[in-house]
């Protein structure tokens, strides 16, 4: 069976972070396995904790997977601090997983952050010349690149200078597109660009969106897809997820890992 780990952390209300990467690796049919970053309190309302562990505990949870499960896919998610990120980033080096996807998880919905400002530096320099695909939303693009994006032209440029810190293909996601009625994915592998438009859908249910997109992602690589079809696939994986976005809580629900 084809094997994907995230590195992440946990949510304990179970739209986001580990719990949604785990739903969606089931759900395409890869086994899932996890190296837990930090343990957030966490439901549909909000972020009320955020605990992380250290990055020995961290390590030793990715070394037990690596000497002796292995995997065919890696994910990043929430990552927290500079010390994790390069604990993180050397062992996915030393265990050579190729298959990266960062998801340069930084703030959550509610405004918690999931990620230190001192912390961006690591990321650039660790871990992205690793990755090869980064799944940045637009605000996350913007931090990485220092550019602000308002045009599809914007978002060409932020994906150039993406490429030029070494990672191999870059999705810039639209979901915060100043457009109302759709919004449009960038995919550029160094030589072309892609873009992907859909309908917007009109739900406040959707808390771990970009988790569960990035998810779907390395779960398709896990299964040897190349990294433009697996975006396709989980292209129809979230939109569908989205769709169907579960009622549950007083606030955001989370998208539908089983739609
Ligand atoms: N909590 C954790 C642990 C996450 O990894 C993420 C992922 O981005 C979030 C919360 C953010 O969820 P959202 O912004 O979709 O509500």
């Amino acid at each position: 069976m084809n094997k994907a780990l995230t590195i992440a952390g946990s949510d304990s209300g179970g739209g986001a972070g580990i719990q949604a990467d785990l739903k969606t690796f089931q759900e395409l049919e890869v086994f899932g396995m996890s190296a837990i970053t930090a343990v957030t309190a966490q439901n549909t309302l909000g972020v009320h904790g955020v605990y992380p562990m250290t990055p020995e505990a961290i390590i030793q949870q990715i070394q037990a997977i690596g000497e002796d499960i292995g995997t065919d896919a890696v994910k990043t998610g929430m990552l927290f601090s500079s010390d994790i990120i390069e604990a993180v980033s050397e062992q996915v080096r030393k265990y050579r997983w190729e298959n990266l996807v960062v998801d340069p998880v930084m703030i959550a919905k509610g405004g918690a952050s999931l990620l230190q400002q001192e912390a961006i530096f690591a990321m650039k320099t660790y871990l992205l010349p690793l990755a090869k695909v980064i799944t940045p939303n637009i605000p996350e693009a913007e931090v990485l690149t220092g550019l602000t994006i308002r045009s599809a032209e914007d978002k060409k440029e932020a994906a150039l200078r993406l490429v030029e810190l070494g990672v191999q293909t870059v999705v810039i996601k639209g979901g915060h597109d100043e457009d109302e009625s759709e919004s449009t994915d960038l995919l550029y592998d160094g030589r072309e660009f892609h873009t992907f438009t859909n309908k917007r859908i009109q739900t406040k249910n959707t808390h771990g969106t970009g988790c569960t997109f990035s998810a779907a992602l390395t779960a398709e690589l896990a299964k040897g897809a190349s990294v433009y079809d697996a975006v396709l696939t989980a292209k129809e994986f979230i939109q569908a997820a989205i769709e169907d976005g579960i009622e549950v809580g007083h606030g955001h629900g989370p998208t539908n890992h089983g739609a």
